[in-house]
């Protein structure tokens, strides 16, 4: 069927201002400024009212993620490291076990002589600062507004949002999460594997000073990790086989604390409170298409990963820099080879030529992160009794072996891809 033309009215179109679609917009800010792109961002749900500087009400329910130290450079890079910092608590170690056996493996800051491995940062603050930001620079933002109908055109791709604007972008940009149905209407299929495991999450107190350490432990019921936060407070992401997560939110906080401190045991202290639980299925997903001709799929969009490493976020907003670099270097590029007056930005932008150098710089990271993430959740899902003996010495090995550590921790901080 023959494609009507349509005129462009945006240059990118970001679906969804999470975590993923918000810090694409800041990073966009040199080329909005440099081109005068018309950028929008379309995000689905209300925000929580923006002060001026960003307000924020310390509670004891909020999700917090492990941001490495490779993703503090970056928030450093978009000039807002130092309103993230201010609620950020540093990971000065990391202690990996597994209960019920000996090995343990620590890594330090100082081994790699950096001050912090990586930082924990609430969801919320970040949510609060790259939206302060975003609400700085000249885009368009519609907001509560859903994106119900997605085509390709000619031109890049029509969008219908619920708001009732209809808009048509050069290279629009999927960072809905992966939830909404948007792919399938596209016809991108996506690969996935659920882990048969539930994540709870929510915040404990406890009655030793965490002094940076964060946690992750091997259990047979699956792994749980501690994030330092301010305080003596942690953030707990508890894994568990699906289906015994609606016991362990009716428990009692009492009795939570008293199962947890079972599973966790005493390394961390004693466990003295608990705030609001709540529960994430787990599955490893990946777009089969993660770009196509003026469309490309970042964040959960793209892939999302069994929380066990930290790393799915972190992940992300390597992506989101590198597509700002393809971009930049593409319309470089392009004012090179054309006259001002013949660039056309949009086109250039949505190019398959670029997204496809954009592609192929993202492939290895990705592929390497999804092996180190699912591969630890296989390695310590299995229950064979000799390879317990070998996980327990590779954990101690890996305590010994200088090098090896220092490279774990590397990649712990985003710094080795
Ligand atoms: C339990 C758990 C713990 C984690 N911990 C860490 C960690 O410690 N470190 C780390 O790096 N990562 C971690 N992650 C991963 C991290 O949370 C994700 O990578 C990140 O949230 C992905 O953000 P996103 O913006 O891609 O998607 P989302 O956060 O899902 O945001 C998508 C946005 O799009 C909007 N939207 C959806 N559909 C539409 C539509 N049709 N139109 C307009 N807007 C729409 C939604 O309202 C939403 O705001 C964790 C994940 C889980 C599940």
């Amino acid at each position: 069927m023959a494609m009507s033309k349509q005129t462009v009215t945006h240059d990118i179109v970001i679906i969804g201002g999470g975590l993923v679609g918000a810090s694409l917009g800041c990073a966009l800010a040199p080329l909005i400024k440099q081109y005068g792109l018309r950028v929008a961002v379309i995000e689905a749900t209300t925000l929580p009212e923006a002060t001026e500087p960003p307000g924020w009400q310390p509670s004891f329910d909020a999700r917090a993620s492990a941001i490495a130290e490779g993703s503090a450079q970056r928030f450093r890079r978009l000039g807002i490291w130092e309103a993230m910092q201010q609620e950020a608590s540093p990971i000065r170690r990391i202690h990996i076990s597994e209960r019920g056996r000996l090995g343990a493996t620590r890594l330090n800051a100082q081994d790699v002589g950096v001050a912090a491995l990586g930082h924990v940062i609430p969801n919320a603050w970040m949510g609060r600062v790259l939206h302060h930001e975003l609400s700085g620079l000249p885009l368009e933002w519609h907001c509560p507004a859903r994106v119900e109908q997605l085509a390709p055109v000619v031109e890049g791709h029509h969008l219908t949002l619920s708001d009732g604007s209809k808009l048509v972008a050069g290279l629009t940009v999927l960072a809905d999460g992966g939830r909404s149905g948007l792919k399938e209407q596209l016809g991108i299929p996506s690969a996935q594997t659920s882990y048969q495991q539930t994540a709870l999450i929510t915040h404990v107190g406890v009655s030793q000073p965490h002094q940076g350490i964060a946690y992750e432990r091997f259990t047979t019921d699956g792994p749980i990790a501690l994030l330092p936060l301010p305080g003596n407070a942690m953030e707990l992401v508890w894994t568990h086989p699906s289906g015994d997560e609606k016991a362990r939110l009716a428990l009692s906080d009492s009795d939570f604390l008293a199962q947890l401190q079972k599973a966790f045991g005493d390394r961390a202290g004693r466990f003295t409170r608990v705030g609001k639980r709540h529960v994430y299925p787990l599955k490893l997903t990946t777009a089969d298409e993660p770009v196509r001709p003026g469309l490309v799929a970042l964040g959960n969009a793209a892939h999302a990963l069994h929380p066990v490493a930290g790393q799915g976020f972190n992940l992300a907003l390597r992506g989101v820099m590198d597509l700002v670099d393809t971009l930049t270097q593409a319309l470089a590029q392009a004012r090179f080879e054309k006259a001002e007056n013949h660039l056309n930005v949009a086109d250039t932008l949505g190019a398959m030529e670029t997204l496809t150098r954009f592609e192929q710089c993202r492939e290895r990271d990705r592929a390497n992160v999804i092996r180190f993430s699912d591969g630890l959740v296989k390695l310590f899902g299995l229950d064979w009794p000799l390879l317990g003996h070998a996980r327990a010495a590779g954990l101690i090995g890996l305590n010994l072996a200088g090098p090896l550590r220092r490279s774990l921790a590397r990649r712990a901080m985003g710094i080795e891809r």
